[in-house]
């Protein structure tokens, strides 16, 4: 039964550190003191997540028939605001050792240290150091707290303070279970008792509030906490509806997982993979995360921290009770709880992306292509997951049609007994790779060729190493474990003039080479160049020189086709004369035309002036 109302006030002083953080709180400058808001309506939220718990297990509590919500009103003429819940209330017991005191010893210390660095203490700190409540200190010189605890035996209590140094209590006739919080805005606060101005900021900060937002008598908060729905309540239409309000996109998600996980770690979480890369996708200082949830409390719209960079074109939500309301993002970074979900988070995603993969590979490759260059880089950074990641690369082969993709996986069933090793080609655009010499020994043996065109791929591909313990080379390189046809028929130089041939090609090219040798993998063209076992991907080195104006490269080794008749002309012009200008200039010609065709010669000047010579010479008749 309630205990008649004593009309006795008690003055109680603040504990000194509170009385410092108070001074902090108002004297320093603030970037976002809207989210006093945030604070009363979690606070209030809490309040009614513990009443909600209790009756779980006791109805015998008072009001046990009250709706569960949260009451604003703002008075834009008085300049008042109060906030009422019919939550589990406070003791007196409560206001003098919740209310007046700072939880954690240490937090002033630390707020001042920050203060010191930052200047300027941003008020979304003050929810992590469990001093909440205190914010509304920025928007008001004196509070005034109702309330009464859920127990029937309860009283009803009055708090007042003027947030400087004392407060007091006092016993009042409160039938109704709850707290309410009132108080008048300060002048520079006014723009707080715009009805619409609080809206706005619920619906930012508190839209997933499981417990209706009744601003004026209007309920504001109509988007459910649907993470907390069971999968099969939830309509797809929702999903689409939901993914909209987080992601900003206009179209609908290429899908999502709806995860409830219980175990080491607890979490609720709601992602969606988009249908398209916004325009911002890579720019990664633009990126969002993950909107991270505390029990249904909005605490951070950008988490970063629970996705890798490779899935950071993932949207959504994640909800978890195993990490308190108030801890900072320091805290939350290196938090261990974190780090659970972020693990439970990456094994799910890729779990669905394999499932995709393999069901609906036409889904997959719509993911692939447009998420492909970011989604790759996982292989050069999450080694936990470095083989399923190989597993889920594609890419385009000499034995897929244009825009089709393949895996290494499919590429290796493929591959003939004899195939030891799996190629590929890296370049521009697919065109321009079908046309390169190298590829003449593949297509005629009908060996099939990777043809990489994502400039992130010379980045990926060759760190892979070997796949189902078959290297992977680029058909660029000079190491290639070609054999020579047995039954080739074609005639070809014989030794003795390869010999000579190819010191007058030393000879002429001088430093301009690495080396020169009898090609094993030409058939159509005279020439071609290669790299040396050490040398980068020319690809990358192309992209190297983009980026880098000095860079040079590393020098090329020069294969010629001992079959071609240019190369057998230039062999007899060397028996008669092996100083012969048109020999020379041949040589010169072969060498950039195949760095023409590289994409790596500097001078076509010159190049154009040798053919007209050339020309001449030829058409001298
Ligand atoms: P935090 O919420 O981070 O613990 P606050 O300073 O915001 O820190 O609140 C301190 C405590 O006061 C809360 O933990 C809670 O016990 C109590 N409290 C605040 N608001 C309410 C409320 N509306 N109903 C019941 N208890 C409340």
């Amino acid at each position: 039964m309630a205990k008649q109302a004593t009309p006795t006030v008690q003055k109680y002083e603040y504990q000194a550190e509170l009385k410092e953080l108070l001074h902090l709180i108002v004297h320093s400058l603030y970037t976002h003191p809207e989210v006093f808001m945030r604070e009363l309506i979690s606070n209030a939220s809490d309040a009614l997540n513990k009443v909600r718990f209790r009756m779980l297990t006791d109805k015998d509590i008072l009001d046990a028939e009250a709706d569960l919500e949260i009451r604003i009103n703002v008075d834009s003429k008085e300049h008042t605001i109060s906030i009422e819940d019919s939550g589990i209330g406070m003791t007196k017991e409560d206001l003098i050792k919740r209310i007046g005191t700072v939880a954690s010893s240490g937090t002033v210390e630390f707020l001042k240290e920050l203060q010191k660095d930052k200047k300027n203490l941003d008020a979304q700190l003050i929810g992590q150091f469990g001093v909440g409540f205190y914010s509304v200190f920025m928007v008001t010189d004196e509070v005034v707290i109702e309330t009464r605890h859920a127990d029937k035996d309860s009283v009803g209590l009055r708090w007042k303070s003027d947030g400087k140094g004392s407060f007091t209590i006092e016993e009042i006739d409160k039938p109704r279970r709850g707290t309410k919080i009132y108080f008048k805005l300060k002048d520079d606060a006014k723009e707080f008792a715009e009805e619409h101005r609080i809206k706005h900021i619920i619906q930012k900060y508190s839209n997933f509030v499981d417990f209706p937002i009744k601003l004026n008598n209007e309920t504001v908060n109509r988007v459910e906490a649907l993470w907390h729905k069971n999968k099969s309540e939830i309509k797809e239409e929702e999903l689409n509806e939901f993914y909209k309000f987080i992601s900003n996109d206009f179209q609908d998600p290429l899908g999502h997982l709806h995860l409830s996980i219980e175990g080491a770690v607890n979490f609720k979480a709601l992602v969606f993979i988009p249908q398209s890369a916004p325009p911002v996708m890579f720019r990664p200082e633009e990126e969002r995360g993950l909107h991270l949830y505390s029990n249904k409390i909005f605490i951070q719209d950008d988490c970063k921290d629970l996705l890798p960079d490779y899935l950071r074109f993932v949207r959504g939500v994640v909800d978890t009770e195993d990490l308190p309301l108030n801890v900072s993002r320091e805290v939350t970074q290196s938090s261990p709880v974190m780090a659970k979900i972020r693990q439970t988070l990456v094994n799910k995603i890729l779990a669905l992306l394999e499932d995709w993969a393999k069901n609906e590979p036409s889904k997959y490759e719509t993911f692939y292509k447009n998420f492909g260059p970011i989604f790759k880089l996982g292989v050069n950074s999450d080694y936990s997951n470095r083989e399923r990641l190989i597993e889920l690369l594609r890419m385009e082969s000499t034995m897929t049609e244009k825009g089709h993709l393949t895996s290494l996986k499919d590429y290796v069933s493929r591959m003939n007994t004899d195939q030891k090793e799996i190629y590929y080609l890296s370049g521009e655009s697919r065109d321009l790779l079908e046309k390169n010499p190298n590829l003449e020994y593949f297509t005629k043996r009908e060996i099939e060729v990777l043809l990489l065109t994502d400039p992130v791929d010379v980045f990926v591909i060759p760190s892979i190493g070997e796949y189902d313990k078959k290297p992977l080379k680029s058909i660029e390189k000079a190491d290639l474990d070609l054999e020579k046809d047995q039954d080739d028929q074609t005639e070809r130089l014989n030794e003795n003039l390869t010999k000579s041939l190819i010191e007058v090609f030393k000879e002429t090219l001088g430093d301009r080479v690495e080396d020169v040798i009898e090609s094993k993998r030409l058939v159509d063209s005279p020439a071609t160049l290669v790299v040396g076992k050490e040398g980068l991907d020319p690809q990358m080195e192309r992209m190297m020189k983009m980026m880098q104006k000095d860079f040079s490269g590393s020098k090329r080794i020069l294969e010629i086709n001992t079959a071609h008749p240019l190369i057998k002309n230039l062999s007899r012009l060397n028996m008669g004369n092996s100083t012969d200008p048109l020999l020379r200039k041949s040589i010169l010609q072969l060498y950039e035309g195949a760095l023409l065709i590289d994409g790596n010669l500097s001078s076509p000047t010159d190049f154009v002036n040798r053919m007209t010579e050339i020309m001449i010479e030829a058409t001298k008749g």
